[in-house]
């Protein structure tokens, strides 16, 4: 063999990457199974046996057309290339650009030689030309700069509709006795049911483990979800975990489905008219608008960012993040508990429930970012850290996002159905039946008021503070609140 290409686990495509110009006669392929990355820090048993059944799964794939192919276990991912080095000689290694600076550094310094990251539609490169020039890094702006420069949805210069954004539309709760499609099931093979056995845990069929089943997963989306997906995309429903979400995230980041080609399937299903265009559009901007905008930032914003805590938020992890059952907070129980079912939630309960509870009872920034990663199955590194530090707890102070992103008991009382028949009152701040999320909005705005008030975009919401004749019992029911959270009780 010349060479010896390194196959990441979140690399899993062999028209992407390292892989594009491999030849079976001249590279041997390695991919590594390390320690470090199953046993090293307490992951979700799902998200660890989609990881490794998809590499597993992909490994036998790359054998059966013709490669030479290595699965190692090792210690650490240097340990395995080491290993290989001993197979196969000191022969030089290539990788595609590792998707975190962690594995960066770590490669670089064992002298891998890195071809272009290509798994998104911007390289950081591109992106970090975008970015230089910005005074504010509005998502919006980026996603109508991919709009023209990918030319899609846009004729002429113009956006299809007349309009670049259907958020407007797109903000429906939950409907009422509605019939959700039925959930594809994945069925498991022999190579799941050892991943299976080995990590004693029995993972749901809900998630794909190859690119067939990842390929029938956009397909069910294009047939069944796309029409209405976007009117109810910030909606949390009672009876389906879904909703019309694609349920494909874990697949675009682990390599076994590409942007691109799901975004092709989305318009091709527009162009036959399956889909109105709020619905397009709107997936669209999460693919071409969010998804690039998060992995650009990621690395625009360099790797000190992840320590940011810019509101001094100090609180240990709340005990109800890693057990459901302490709490009675109806909507925080119902979410929590979907995550430990299946290690997934769109992003509404993300955003508006986990990291909304995050940001107002000021936890620490690092230690909600490990939870978050460690929990949900389609976190890699890139993801998590803007999304978090940035977005759901406002640790950068704002240079990611103008304003936190805090919702009180009314706004989740309207967007979710798990009001009705939950111990708190949401139009409650005060009083023991009071909604937490009602209580610790206005504390958390009382609490960094000096700050917000500065913020343009926040001074209308900090004014309504003194409006709150309460506001003295309001903040002793807070420290009820935050007292009763520490504990499980609330
Ligand atoms: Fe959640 Fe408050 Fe509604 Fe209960 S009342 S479900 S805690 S928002």
């Amino acid at each position: 063999f010349e060479r010896i290409l390194y196959v990441a686990h979140d690399h899993l495509n062999q028209t992407r990457g390292v892989l594009k110009n491999a030849n079976p006669n001249t590279d041997a392929i390695v991919l590594v199974e390390s320690a470090r990355m199953t046993t090293g820090r307490p992951w979700h048993k799902e998200r660890l046996f989609f990881l490794i059944s998809s590499a597993r799964h992909f490994a036998t794939q790359l054998t059966e057309a013709g490669f030479t192919v290595r699965y190692i276990k090792s210690a650490t991912t240097v340990d395995g290339l080491k290993a290989a080095k001993q197979e196969f000689g000191k022969l030089p290694i290539s990788s595609a650009e590792p998707s975190s600076f962690k594995q960066y550094a770590q490669l670089k310094d064992f002298g891998v030689e890195f071809v272009e990251n290509d798994f998104f539609l911007t390289s950081r490169e591109l992106f970090k030309l975008w970015a230089e020039k910005q005074k504010t890094f509005v998502m919006e702006n980026f996603y109508r700069a991919q709009r023209t420069r990918l030319d899609i949805l846009v004729t002429n210069g113009k956006p299809e509709g007349d309009r670049w954004n259907y958020d407007a539309d797109n903000r429906l709760p939950p409907p009422k006795n509605y019939s959700w499609p039925p959930y594809l099931e994945h069925a498991r093979d022999e190579i799941d049911l050892q991943v299976s056995k080995e990590l004693d845990f029995t993972p749901t069929t809900t998630w794909a483990t190859t690119r067939a089943g990842a390929l029938q997963q956009l397909e069910n989306f294009i047939q069944h979800h796309l029409h209405a997906f976007g009117p109810y995309e910030d909606a949390i429903a009672a009876d389906n975990w879904a909703l019309h979400h694609s349920l494909l995230s874990p697949y675009l980041n682990n390599g076994l489905l590409h942007a691109d080609e799901v975004v092709a399937a989305v318009i091709g299903a527009y162009k036959k008219k399956k889909a109105p265009i709020e619905s397009v559009e709107a997936f669209v901007r999460q693919i071409i608008g969010w998804r690039e905008y998060i992995n650009g930032m990621y690395w625009f914003l360099g790797e000190d960012y992840r320590n940011r805590n810019a509101l001094n938020a100090n609180r240990k992890l709340l005990p109800l993040f890693t057990d459901s059952s302490k709490t009675k907070m109806n909507c925080v129980k119902s979410v929590v508990q979907d995550v430990e079912a299946r290690s997934w939630t769109h992003h509404i309960p993300r955003l508006m429930v986990l990291s909304n509870l995050a940001l107002t009872t000021g936890t620490n920034p690092q230690e909600f970012l490990n939870w978050m990663r460690e929990q949900f199955i389609d976190a890699s590194d890139w993801v998590m850290v803007p999304n978090v530090i940035g977005m759901a707890v406002h640790a950068d102070g704002g240079q990611l996002m103008t304003k936190p992103y805090a919702s009180g008991g009314a706004y989740l009382n309207r967007m979710t159905q798990h009001c009705k028949g939950c111990e708190y009152d949401p139009k409650k701040r005060v009083g023991e039946d009071a909604c937490p999320f009602t209580t610790l909005y206005w504390d958390f705005l009382d609490r960094h008021k000096e700050t917000f008030v500065r913020n343009h975009r926040m001074s209308q919401q900090v004014n309504g503070l003194k409006r709150l004749t309460d506001l003295p019992e309001l903040r002793v029911r807070a420290q009820h609140v935050l007292a009763g959270l520490d504990k499980g009780e609330i």
